[in-house]
């Protein structure tokens, strides 16, 4: 059995971003404060089968994500470090990671987050143009995020992840040169690059839908995730994941749990589970909801799905192939007994033709093209 992953979601943030559609709300340190008491009971009161249990090895990533976890006071995520490390049998050298906001921070509360065993950032810069970040409804400007970034180096962060979106409403390729100059300035230790989505019912969607905003130009964006892997990769970063880039020994060992099949428990509100075999959870999505099924003494999953022998052959694919390195040809027979040549023969052969994808030896691997348009090439497989 894998070492397990656990997630702790953490739905408050300062604002709304205009393109936000995660599960989260406005911070109120009331709010805030009853929902570590809940999330400290959830984890408490946390148990799966019994067989499962005896099978966890150990938790060796540990990733507070919002939403706007560094909101949390340094007491509120002791509570939550010492829930999970009396209910989980916790490895010392455990990947802690906290997504981080730009103005969410004080020295003195990222040396008391170090102190408390928060070892890697995850760092929302986004983008470093002020006009874009306003457009975004950032809460932050980039001086925030070159201070903050400041902060995180001062404190001894020495693993450091930023968040970039590209493609942003009237956003040019010379602009996203300038961002990359910034973040490349600044070497953080990884890099998680996204193209923006713009979500039905969002104030983005509405600014774009009656005009205010020019709608996103998805060529560009497409040159610009090219123009970033170019970048990157004469910076010494590694592309290791579709939109995952890291310095040699960087990479998320959090997030790829989620793309190697490993398991990893989620708790608070909206949070998803899997056990490493063939059972997928998740919570309810509502914050009051979340934390009265809780208080009351209930199990606030709402959504158990039990795999089919199908359904881990095509998650097997198409989370395995977001990993650059590739995805074993022999691994997946001698898991499921299948050879994925034989099975997906046409398919194979349209996207190879197409360059979408490479096969060597043992190995499938998306090509760059197909890293761009990984989803055509994962719905052959679902
Ligand atoms: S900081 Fe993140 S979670 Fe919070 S509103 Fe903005 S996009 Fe959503």
């Amino acid at each position: 059995m894998k070492n397990a992953g656990i997630y702790i979601h953490i739905p408050f943030c300062r604002s709304r971003c205009s393109y936000c559609d995660f599960a989260t709300g406005m911070y109120s340190a009331p709010a805030a404060e009853r929902y570590v008491a809940s999330l400290a009971k959830e984890i408490s009161s946390w148990r799966v089968d019994e067989d499962l249990d005896a099978q966890i090895e150990n938790v060796d990533t540990i990733y507070f994500g919002g939403g706007t976890p560094s909101l949390l006071t340094p007491a509120q995520l002791k509570t939550l470090l010492d829930a999970v490390k009396t209910r989980f049998r916790v490895s010392a050298a455990t990947e802690v990671t906290m997504e981080i906001n730009p103005g969410t921070v004080t020295p003195e509360t990222l040396a008391e987050f170090r102190r408390l065993g928060i070892n890697r950032a995850s760092f929302g810069a986004q983008t470093f143009d002020d006009g874009e970040l306003a457009r975004l409804g950032r809460s932050h400007n980039s001086d925030d995020t070159r201070r903050t970034f400041r902060y995180l180096r001062d404190a001894g962060f020495d693993n450091v992840s930023f968040d970039l979106i590209a493609g942003l409403p009237g956003q040019t390729v010379a602009g996203w040169q300038q961002n990359l100059d910034e973040a490349f300035s600044l070497m953080p230790e990884h890099l998680s690059f996204y193209l923006l989505e713009v979500h039905e019912g969002t104030p983005l969607w509405n600014h774009i839908k009656s005009g205010i905003q020019p709608v996103p130009d998805e060529d560009l964006a497409a040159e610009m995730y090219e123009v970033m892997l170019d970048r990157a990769t004469d910076a010494g970063y590694e592309h290791y994941e579709i939109s995952n880039l890291s310095l040699p020994g960087y990479e998320s060992r959090h997030n790829t749990k989620y793309w190697t099949g490993a398991p990893y428990y989620g708790f608070g509100c909206s949070a998803h589970s899997y056990d490493g075999l063939d059972q997928r959870w998740a919570n309810e999505r509502d914050l009051t909801r979340y934390m009265e099924i809780v208080e009351q003494n209930d199990s606030p999953v709402v959504t158990t799905i039990k795999l089919t022998a199908e359904d881990r052959r095509a998650e097997a694919v198409f989370l395995g192939l977001r990993m650059m390195r590739g995805f074993s040809l022999n691994n997946y027979q001698r898991e499921f007994g299948a050879d994925l040549r034989e099975n997906h023969e046409k398919d194979l052969s349209r996207f190879i033709e197409a360059g979408l994808i490479e096969c060597g030896g043992d190995l499938l691997k998306l090509t760059r093209a197909g890293a761009l348009l990984s989803n055509e090439v994962f719905a052959a497989f679902v």
